[in-house]
C-alpha cells in the first residue's frame, strides 16, 4: 500500500465532502412548460466531469434569462442548473493542472446550456474549460466580469488589433447599460479611450458617466432603419451588443477603415445593412464569439481584466443577488431592465 500511495499523485487527487448542498434547478412538465427552483442535491447527481469546484459566485447574463425560462433552443435536456459563469475554489481534482484550493473561473464552453451551470453550490466540469483566476481578481470581481466582461475584452482587443487607438477618435458602445455595454465602457475609458454610449434608458446616464462614457447617445437617435448608406464619419470604433437596426445604422457612421466588433442581439438578429460601407470606407465588422475561445486567449484576456480594468469600477455596476432572486431577475434581463452586472452568491 505504501509504495501506492507513492506513485499515485496525491497532490492533485482530494476526497470530495459527501454533503448535500444547493442548487437552482429547472424542469419541465409533460405540457412543455418550465419552472424553476432551490433544491437539495447530492454530488452524485452532478454530471461527470473531472474538476469538483466549490462555487463561490455565478452571475446573470443574457443567456441565462433565457435558460430560467423555457431555454430558448439552448438547454438540451432536463432537468438543467443553469448558470453560464462560475467562479469558485477547487475541491477535487483528477487532472495535474488543478489541485484542491486551487481559483478558477469558467465562461463559455456551452456551460449552464447544454452542461450543468453554476448555480449550485457545486459544481463538476471537464478541467479543459477552466482558467486559473489572475491574482487580484476576487472570485466575486470574476463574476462582476463573467461571459459579458470578457466578451467587452475579447472586443476591445480585436477592435486594437486592427488599429484601434484613443488618438482615432471616439469609440461607440450600444446597449451601454447592460452587461457587455458597462463593461466596455469602464475598460474603454480606463484604457484612454472617448467613449459614447447609446441607451434606451435616459435614467442611466449618470451610470454610465461615472464609469467613464463622456456622451450618451438616446436609442431613439440611433435606433431608426437606415435611410442613407453613408453618414457622416463619426466612430473610430464600436463594441455592439444591439445588432439589428441600430447596427445597419451604425456601420454607416464609421469612420473611414474603422472596425465594428459585433457582439450582441439584443435588439434583434436581422442586419438591415447595405455593403456600402465596407466597400467605400473599407468598414470592418468582426464577429466576436466568447463560447468556444481557445485557452490562451482566455488567459490573455483575464489578464488584460486584471492589467486595465479599473476593479473599484466594479462595485458601481454589481446587482448583488442570491439564487432565490434568479427567477425574477432572469425574466428582468429579457426585457433590458437590468442595469450593469447581477452578481449572484450562491451560498
Ligand atoms: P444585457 O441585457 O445586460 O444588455 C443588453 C442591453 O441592450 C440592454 O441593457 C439595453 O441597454 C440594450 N437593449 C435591450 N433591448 C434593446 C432593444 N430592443 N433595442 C436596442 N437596445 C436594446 O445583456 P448582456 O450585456 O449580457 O448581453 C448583450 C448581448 O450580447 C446579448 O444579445 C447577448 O446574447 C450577447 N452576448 C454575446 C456574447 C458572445 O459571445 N458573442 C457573449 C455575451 C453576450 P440600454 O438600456 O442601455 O439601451
Amino acid at each position: 500500500l505504501s509504495i501506492f500511495a507513492c506513485i499515485v499523485p496525491s497532490y492533485h487527487k482530494q476526497e470530495e465532502v459527501i454533503m448535500p448542498f444547493n442548487a437552482l434547478v429547472v424542469r419541465k412538465d409533460d405540457d412543455g412548460k418550465t419552472s424553476s427552483a432551490i433544491e437539495t442535491i447530492e454530488l452524485d447527481d452532478l454530471p461527470s466531469g473531472n474538476v469538483t469546484v466549490a462555487v463561490e459566485y455565478s452571475t446573470l447574463n443574457y443567456k441565462d434569462g433565457l435558460c430560467l425560462g423555457a431555454g430558448g433552443g439552448l438547454v438540451r435536456n432536463y432537468p438543467h442548473v443553469p448558470g453560464i459563469d462560475m467562479a469558485g475554489v477547487v475541491e477535487s481534482s483528477d487532472d495535474p493542472r488543478y489541485a484542491m484550493g486551487d481559483r478558477v473561473v469558467l465562461t463559455g464552453w456551452r456551460y449552464g446550456e447544454v452542461h450543468w451551470g453554476g448555480y449550485a453550490q457545486k459544481t463538476r466540469v471537464d478541467a479543459d474549460w477552466l482558467v486559473p483566476l489572475p491574482v487580484g481578481i476576487s472570485t466575486k470581481q470574476a463574476m462582476a466580469i463573467g461571459t459579458a466582461g470578457i466578451t467587452a475584452m475579447f472586443s476591445a482587443m480585436a477592435l486594437i488589433e486592427r488599429g484601434l487607438k484613443p488618438e482615432n477618435g471616439p469609440v461607440l458602445i450600444t446597449g451601454a447599460a447592460g452587461g457587455v455595454g458597462s463593461v466596455a465602457t469602464a475598460l474603454l475609458a480606463n484604457m484612454g479611450y472617448e467613449v459614447a454610449g447609446v441607451t434606451g434608458r435616459p435614467e442611466t446616464g449618470d451610470y454610465l458617466r461615472t464609469l467613464g462614457a463622456s456622451r450618451i447617445i438616446a436609442r431613439e437617435d440611433i435606433n431608426e432603419t437606415i435611410k442613407r448608406p453613408l453618414e457622416s464619419e463619426t466612430w473610430a470604433g464600436c463594441i455592439d451588443a444591439v445588432g439589428g437596426p441600430m447596427l445597419a445604422r451604425v456601420l454607416g457612421q464609421m469612420k473611414y477603415g474603422a472596425s465594428v466588433a459585433a457582439v450582441g442581439l439584443a435588439g434583434g438578429a436581422d442586419l438591415p445593412a447595405t455593403v456600402i460601407p465596407f466597400l467605400l470606407r473599407g468598414v470592418n465588422l468582426l464577429g466576436i464569439d466568447s463560447v468556444h475561445r481557445p485557452y490562451d486567449n482566455r488567459t490573455a484576456a483575464w489578464d488584460q481584466l486584471a492589467r486595465h480594468f479599473p476593479m473599484d469600477y466594479l462595485d458601481r455596476m454589481i446587482v448583488p443577488a442570491r439564487l432565490a432572486d434568479l427567477e425574477q431577475l432572469g425574466k428582468d434581463i429579457l426585457h433590458g431592465q437590468v442595469q450593469g452586472r447581477v452578481v449572484v452568491d450562491v451560498n
